[in-house]
């Protein structure tokens, strides 16, 4: 009997034991998640970046641990996330409106039913830059001249693609089309390479400095007949790229006319609510911080941050919105 009582102590006691370490083991176990971004001369690589910095101060409490990866742009990210290879990506809006209605990359895939908002960020303009000793003054004078368009991952692709279709011409035929990295064109346009590169980012971007810098003198071309483009897709808008950014540039003008999109945040239904809230909350609750964390969140608001998306916002987003009446 006291035999027994012994025993059943001592597996009362053990069992105690396991379940205290079980619970330990839980609580120190960390979540990674990482974000996919752009070229690292962009502000994509910054942002997730600042993201990153944000919540991965809040280790301890969320058990979070963000890490940031360099990548092709917009369609890799968003195609990426939906591999269930990366967690969540910075990608145009005009790329989340696609990928979710199933248009453009993804007319042959199907609308992309999981993907989800979280936030939106910076403005983009489409820009074209193009070296001065090419002649180049507006669309029309790109004829038979070197141009990239970008990589098939990069969002700003699709903005090149339509730019020139809204002004009469056909990259497959009228000009000899690079499908180049952002982060490469201004150095293929330093070695005579190419003659001009279009790219779609936030400003001032690293990638304009470099690109303004070199010996070969660059300028930015204005982007005309816009009008059309906006009239037919609903993610773009009237914008126009300060040339007070870029003293290196070309132009004499203050800015040059184009249209724009904006950055925003995105992830899968398969993320867990909880690391969504995480993210949303600490980014949200630290908003005056992450604004001072790139000069493109210039002018940024909490209630901007919840415009231009169109994918569902992801419930554990809603739930922070929610709670802090932004929703
Ligand atoms: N908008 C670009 C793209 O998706 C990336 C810009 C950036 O990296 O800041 O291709």
């Amino acid at each position: 009997m006291k035999k027994g009582l012994i025993l059943a102590t001592a597996f009362l006691f053990t069992m105690v034991l396991f379940m205290g370490s079980s619970v330990t083991e839980t609580q120190a176990k960390t979540t990674f998640v990482t974000i996919g971004t752009g070229g690292i001369t962009g502000v994509y690589y910054p942002t997730g970046g600042a993201i990153a910095k944000i919540v991965n101060k809040k280790r301890k409490e969320y058990g979070i641990r963000c890490t940031v990866e360099s990548t092709g742009g917009s369609v890799f990210n968003i195609n990426a996330i939906m591999a269930g290879d990366l967690e969540f990506g910075v990608a145009q809006s005009d790329r989340q409106y696609q990928a979710t209605k199933g248009l453009a990359d993804w007319k042959d895939r199907g609308p992309q039913k999981d993907l989800r908002a979280v936030f939106s960020i910076h403005a983009e303009t489409v820009d074209l830059i193009a070296a001065v000793d090419a002649n180049i003054n507006s669309l029309a004078d790109l004829k038979g001249k070197r141009v990239s368009i970008g990589n098939f991952g990069a969002g700003f692709r699709q903005n090149a693609i339509d730019a020139l279709k809204a002004n009469g011409l056909d990259y497959e035929k009228d000009f000899h089309a690079e499908s180049l990295k952002a982060a490469e064109q201004p150095g293929l346009i330093q070695d005579g390479r190419i003659d001009a590169a279009f790219y779609t980012v936030g400003h001032p971007s690293g990638y304009y400095k470099e690109a303004t810098a070199g010996t070969r003198k660059v300028k930015f071309v204005p982007i005309g007949n816009t009008d059309s483009l906006i009239a037919k897709y609903p993610y773009y808008a009237k914008a126009a790229t300060l040339m007070k950014n870029y003293p290196g540039a070309a132009n004499t003008e203050d800015s040059i006319p184009t249209f724009g999109v904006k950055a925003t945040f995105v992830t899968s239904a398969k993320v867990p609510d909880k690391v969504v809230y995480a993210i949303v909350k600490e980014v949200f609750d630290n908003f005056e911080d992450f604004a001072k964390l790139h000069p493109a969140y210039a002018g940024l608001t909490k209630e901007a941050m919840l415009t231009g998306l169109s994918a569902p916002i992801h419930p554990g987003a809603m739930k922070y919105y929610k709670e802090v009446g932004l929703k």
